[in-house]
């Protein structure tokens, strides 16, 4: 069984402070046998942390989250950062690329700004690879039972992901499969797992650094 970690950050998003290299360390100390470096409109991150990776058998996936007139959108296995913020563009240069689209938290409700996910995901179902059914930053973990109820229901697969910014979150959310990821996500064969106990203090963390 292989666990991912599909949703981390490093200081090349402005609400996080991680070091390219502590994010590589410290996911191996995890134990994890690979990420997704997914940062807030650019792919220098994940880059970076992939040149960095010397080990074979940890993988790290090429990833931008991307904030969209809808609401932030995950891609992963990117070549070119994308450009553009309109959802159904990005559906299209992400497939382009053969890479994978996801949506994250599609029902995190929070005091601040709400980041669920305006349209409704049946409409989208054929756009996109996986939801995030588990991500560690939620305040309610309500809030991911309904999204790994809606994976259920439209039979799409399923990722899990801490939403890392900070070291002390990663890999409190996670994704386990055999095998291939492309394959497992096709074959609906993923699971999800991980803790919130931190979630509400890494969002604060961020919400303070973007500030300053
Ligand atoms: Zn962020
Ligand atoms: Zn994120």
């Amino acid at each position: 069984m292989l666990k991912y970690d599909l949703h981390t950050h490093t200081f090349y998003s402005k609400c996080s402070n991680m070091k390219p290299e502590i994010l590589l360390k410290t996911a191996k100390k995890h134990k994890l046998n690979g990420i997704a470096v997914t940062d807030h409109g650019t792919i220098k991150g994940a880059l970076n942390v992939k040149r960095l990776n010397k080990d074979k058998n940890f993988e790290v996936i090429v990833g931008e989250e991307v904030s969209t007139q809808y609401g932030d959108v995950l891609a992963y296995y990117l070549k070119k950062q994308i450009k553009t913020t309109d959802f159904f563009k990005l559906v299209e240069e992400v497939k382009k690329q053969n890479g994978l689209v996801i949506i994250p938290h599609p029902f995190r409700a929070t005091l601040l700004p709400t980041y669920k996910f305006k349209l409704p995901l049946d409409k989208v179902k054929d756009k996109i690879d996986a939801i995030e059914c588990f991500n560690a930053r939620m305040i309610f973990s309500r809030d991911n039972k309904k999204a790994d109820n809606l994976a259920n229901k439209l039979n799409i697969a399923k990722t899990g992901g801490s939403d890392a910014h900070f070291k002390f979150e990663i890999a409190t959310g996670y994704t386990l499969f055999e095998g291939d990821l492309r394959k497992a996500f096709k074959n609906r064969k993923t699971r999800v797992d991980g803790t919130i106990r931190y979630g509400a203090f890494g969002g604060l963390l961020s919400f303070l650094r973007k500030r300053v």
